[in-house]
């Protein structure tokens, strides 16, 4: 049986990595596994041939095993599938390096047998401990009707998770310690901020496999200033010990910017999102938010709902208009014009230059022309319109869908009153994903598409995960006996010109 892996390198704070066209690699107990590692043992400055990466590669489903070889840290890893409770979950083995020099292949061999015998699993760390109450005022933010936008946005994040899952899957590579996490974190905020270019070029590396990296630019730091918003990285953001920690790291740049503390900070760990709002007399902490899940592949997680309403809308920012120091006075049409006629990277740029623009921007569906979306199945579950049934709504306390109150039989709803949906009163689960567990959960699901009207005729959003078929050689073949759809790539979405995983196509509506 053919065996598939990839070689990674940790060496003087850098990482490498090596592999073979499809992923053809030496099971761990062959010899010539040996020898490699005694080679780069021997001479760890070896690397001329190895490809200089940003971070290691995660496993894939793909693939059988992920060597790892972190001199820094004086460990060989061997990240492998291991099965528990009837699911595969990526496991990760460590073998010392010094005691693996001075034996033979076989240590390999028992260590994975050890391990196998062994019932411990390294499932993501989940801070379990009992929390104490916050004594932080709450911070309730309402967050409003979904707009035709969010729900594209919804889209997207899900889409994203599913695309790159394998990083998030794996322990190795979803760390707080990881430049996985910021560069993963920044798309996020970037695509519910919608900070992102769709363009028409689609010349782009898909599908998007075990070899590929999330390569667009990130902020080295984990605090910075994205959209108004102080936004800080940390490992954890459950407790109120954690809360003060991110407080403390926020001071500096409080005072720098405006001499005085008033700001609003979005806290994101590799699970979670919190907002809190300083001012002068008050801390207000909102509750710790899932973004991440099993099923975030498949269901916008209440996180990403939660980022894409506060970055679109104007539920929790600052009022800015008293800041305004634009003083054109441009009428709307023309606004729309403008923002619709600009290159991708200018309209994300104009929309930041006032905040009349920036109104504008997120009332429309910037970049893609005349197009309404028909559908808000994610956002607005209950029949899936925005108007229709009015704008009395509800938001469910733990997915954070909307829902018209008429179309949950609750006209007469009180707004004290808390309502969770009964997806959510089913079996939803908003704890932690399990390592392994988005690819689980999403990988033989049908990805469906988004309803939307395109200059007027009716159209289908879809994710692309491979080329089009006329750029796909093994499909020439095959295209001869039967019919083949064409898949073609309408739309890409970039980060500041790189690549985001995401492609898109339009398909006529079945
Ligand atoms: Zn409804
Ligand atoms: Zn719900």
């Amino acid at each position: 049986m053919v065996c598939r892996g990839i070689w990674n390198v940790h060496f003087r704070g850098k990482w490498y990595r090596s592999y073979y066209p499809h992923g053809r690699i030496s099971p761990p107990d062959d010899e010539s596994t040996f020898r490699m590692i005694k080679q780069l043992c021997d001479h760890p400055d070896h690397l001329e041939k190895w490809e200089l990466v940003p971070f290691l590669s995660p496993i894939h489903s793909n693939l059988d095993y992920v060597y790892i070889i972190d001199q820094d840290a004086g460990v060989f890893l061997v990240s492998l599938w291991k099965e528990l409770n009837g699911s595969l979950r990526p496991t990760a083995i460590r073998i010392d390096l010094t005691s693996l020099r001075e034996s033979s292949r076989l240590f390999i061999k028992d260590s994975l047998e050890q391990h196998r015998s062994t019932s411990s699993d390294n499932i993501h760390q989940t801070n379990s401990d009992i929390r104490k109450p916050m004594t932080f005022r709450a911070l309730d933010i309402n967050f409003g009707i979904p707009t035709p936008l969010n729900e594209l946005q919804e889209r997207f994040l899900t889409d994203f998770v599913f695309v790159w899952r394998y990083y998030i899957d794996d322990p190795l590579t979803w760390t707080y310690s990881s430049p996985v996490f910021k560069v993963l974190s920044i798309a996020f905020l970037r695509l519910a901020a919608w900070d992102l270019e769709l363009s028409s070029d689609c010349e782009v590396e898909l599908p998007i496999n075990f070899a590929s990296i999330p390569s667009w630019n990130y902020p080295e730091t984990n605090i910075y200033w994205f959209h108004g918003f102080l936004i800080i990285l940390q490992e954890d953001i459950e407790s109120e010990a954690m809360i003060n920690r991110a407080l403390e790291k926020a001071k500096p740049y409080i005072h720098d910017l405006h001499g005085h503390r008033d700001a609003r900070l979005v806290l994101i760990s590799p699970y979670h999102v919190t907002f809190v709002e300083l001012s002068n007399d008050a801390v207000l902490v909102s509750e710790s938010i899932a973004l991440l899940t099993n099923h975030s592949a498949v269901h916008c997680s209440p996180g990403f709902r939660a980022l894409n309403r506060i970055f679109t809308s104007d539920c929790w920012k600052k009022s800015l208009s008293d800041r305004e120091r634009w003083r054109l006075n441009v009428p709307s049409e023309i606004l729309y014009k403008i923002l619709h006629e600009l290159e991708p990277r200018d309209t994300v740029a104009f929309s930041q230059a006032s905040f009349t623009a920036t109104q504008y921007y997120y009332t429309s569906i910037p970049q893609i022309k005349d197009t309404v979306v028909q559908s808000f199945n994610s956002s607005i579950p209950c029949c899936g319109k925005q108007r229709g049934s009015g704008d009395n709504g509800v938001r469910c306390l733990v997915c954070y869908s909307w829902r018209h109150v008429a179309c949950i039989g609750a006209e007469n709803w009180s707004s004290d009153a808390q309502y969770v949906c009964m997806d959510c009163q089913g079996n939803m689960n908003f704890s932690a994903p399990h390592p392994g567990g988005i690819n689980r959960v999403s990988c033989r699901k049908t990805r469906e598409g988004c309803h939307i009207s395109v200059g007027g005729s009716e159209k289908l959003l879809h994710l692309r995960l491979s080329k089009p078929s006329h750029l796909r050689r093994e499909l020439r073949f095959l295209g001869n006996l039967v019919p083949i759809a064409p898949s073609l790539i309408e739309y890409t979405i970039r980060f500041n010109g790189s690549f985001s995983g995401l492609a898109y196509g339009l398909e006529n509506k079945p």
